[in-house]
Parts: C-alpha cells; structure tokens; sequence
C-alpha cells in the first residue's frame, strides 16, 4: 500500500502539533485525535451530527511525532525523486502557529523538512562515484502576489531589479534576475537562508505578523551528469520547491478596509487557487487554472506532469482552534 501510495502525483499528511506551554497553562483540552495506523483526524466538535467529524489522510503525524518520523516516513523518497530528475514540491499549509515553519525550518536542534533535505542530497552527492552534481538554491518570496528575491544583494535596494516570471523558449517558467547561489554543504545552505530571512524582515516590526501573510519559497535545482554507456555525458535536472505558505486564517474583518483587505483577497486568492490547482490535477481535469495566482504560475512546472507534490497541513489541537482546524481539514481533503 505504501509503494503505491508514493507513484501518486499528490500526496497530503496532516500534522498536529502538541499543545502549547500557554495554551495548557490556559487549561485549554485538544480536541483533535490522531490515528496513525488508519490514516485518520477524528475531531470532537458539537457541529457534527455524531460530535466528531473523521477525516482520512495518505499520512497523518500526531502530537508525539519528531521531525525525523516526518521526514523518513514521508518526504525522503520525494527527495530522491529529485535526485533522480523530477520536479517536486513540498508545501506546508496551515494557520498561523500550527507549526509550518517549525515543519520546513525547524530549529538547529529539531531541524525540519528544508535542513533534513539539503542533508539527504548532499550525502547522496559524497557517495556517488560516477556521477557530477550541481547544486543551485534561489530563495523568494510572494508577497501582495509581488515576488522578492531574497537573496539580493544587500545595499542595493533601490536599484534591485524587480523579479519577474517569464517563460523561454521551450515553455519552461523562470524567473528573471532571480539570484541563484551554487551550494556545497549543508552549512552553506543555512547560512544562506539566515540571509534570506534577514532580507525578509527588512521593512517589517513584526516578522510573525509578515511571515504570516508571505509566501515563502525555497527552490534547489539538481544537476547530475553522467558517462552513459554510449560513451557520452548525460544529464538530467531535478528541482525541489519547499514552500512555507502564508497562513490560511480568516483575515479579520473588521479593519479590511484598504492596504489590509487588499492583502487579506490576495493571500486567499493564492491559497483558493493552489487548492484549485491541486484538486484539478488530482481529479485529471483538462483545465488547470496555474495561471490565476504568482504562485502557481511560478511552481507550474513542479506541480503535475510527472511532479511529484506533498501538502502538508498543519493544524492545532485545542478546542478555541476549531473552526479554523476543520477549514484546513476540509482544504486537505480536497486537495487528495
Ligand atoms: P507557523 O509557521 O505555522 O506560524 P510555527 O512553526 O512558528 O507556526 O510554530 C508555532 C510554535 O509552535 C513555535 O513555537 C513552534 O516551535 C511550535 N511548534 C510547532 N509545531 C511543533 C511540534 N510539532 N512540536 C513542538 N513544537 C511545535
Ligand atoms: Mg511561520
């Protein structure tokens, strides 16, 4: 069941992070139960008829799981599709809090998904004798369906050039004047995003509050050649697109008027239309609406086809999360 489960173009785990410090001091009881083996959330609510609404996932992490079970149980072999040539993207969706960073990021002590991948590649790379690898990152994000490229430069910030996606001859997507930086050890790579997140408080109090409503993308670009058998080089290219999406919270009502509302319709629109992408590629509709968000133009290329996609939807435990828990069970489930 599982080697079946991984040919499939979409796969979606839910992961329920444990309750929080506060939120236990607070006295607050989870209402979310997770059972690994069945694959199902089962969540107590008084709005469903029987108390509980149930819902089956392609994977399912409770409370007690590490980042490690995450990674080995469902993203390694996505990684290593990389490895061999396909295109592949790994989103973490959620509300704002439910653990998408700590997900992709981590900390330096429990790294996530991004530092678990970057890991994987890099031993593949030391233990393979006849193959050369490349290995390139670019690292934006989408914000107010803007990108920003935020590995730019320090210094220059009236004179960055804007980022745009174009696409070249051949129909593939890129993105002009994006820098990309060639890597070659796992160090490399965290030190470069911790410029990335440097660039992308700039203008920002608050990083949460902004981290919050940004879309933000980290994409590796694998390069193996090879001698093939004929005597000639080969070579193929794989991507892998690690997204930390925005939150997908309600944006509040009141005070929608103006600069905020205008975010609040566009960080909905990107969320509906990845949902809408999603759920065409998985029901094979002849129509994949890729060209109605930034950020499913630019991960066009990754998402369907012979791509390989993983969701991952964060949620909460406790009770007060409800609502917005069984929204991004209701988003997931759509998305299988
Ligand atoms: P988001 O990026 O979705 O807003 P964060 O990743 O910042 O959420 O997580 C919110 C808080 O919860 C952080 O303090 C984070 O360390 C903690 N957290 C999230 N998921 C887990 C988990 N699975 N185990 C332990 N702590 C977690
Ligand atoms: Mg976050």
């Amino acid at each position: 069941m599982q080697a079946a489960k991984s040919e499939e173009a979409v796969r979606v785990l839910v992961r329920c992070r444990p309750l929080s410090d506060k939120e236990v001091a607070a006295g607050y009881k989870p209402v979310v139960i997770v059972d690994n083996k069945a694959r199902k959330i089962t969540v107590k609510t008084d709005k469903a008829e029987k108390g509980e609404k149930v819902y089956t996932f392609d994977g399912v992490y409770g409370s007690e799981s590490t980042q490690e079970d995450v990674f080995n149980g469902s993203i390694r072999s996505l990684v290593d599709a990389a490895l061999q040539g396909f295109n592949s993207t790994i989103f973490a969706y959620g509300q704002t809090g439910t653990g998408k960073t700590f997900t992709m990021q981590g900390s330096s002590k429990d790294p996530g998904i991004i530092p678990r991948s970057m890991q994987q590649i890099f031993s593949h790379i030391d233990s393979s004798i006849n193959e050369r690898y490349l290995v390139n990152a670019s690292y934006m994000e989408i914000y107010q369906e803007e990108l920003h490229d935020l590995l730019r430069k320090q210094g220059k910030e009236e004179n960055a050039k804007k980022i745009e996606i174009k696409v070249d001859q051949n129909g593939s997507i890129y993105v002009k004047h994006l820098s990309q930086y060639q890597l070659k050890s796992v160090r490399h790579m965290e030190k470069m995003m911790e410029r990335g997140q440097q660039n992308r408080s700039v203008g920002s109090t608050d990083m949460n509050e902004y981290s919050s409503r940004s879309h933000a993308i980290f994409t590796v670009n694998i390069e193996c050649s090879h001698l093939g058998l004929d005597g000639k080089e080969h070579i193929r290219v794989g991507k892998l697109n690690l997204v930390d999406l925005a939150g997908s919270e309600k944006q509040a009502k009141t005070n929608s008027s103006g600069e905020r509302f205008k975010e609040a319709t566009q960080i909905n629109l990107s969320l509906s239309t990845l949902g809408k992408v999603i759920n065409a590629l998985v029901e094979k509709s002849s129509h994949v609406p890729y060209r109605d968000s930034k950020l499913t133009r630019l991960l066009q290329d990754s998402l369907g086809g012979n791509s390989k996609t993983i969701m991952v939807a964060n949620i909460g435990p406790a009770s007060y999360n409800v609502e917005e828990t069984l929204s991004t069970l209701r988003y997931a489930n759509r998305a299988k």
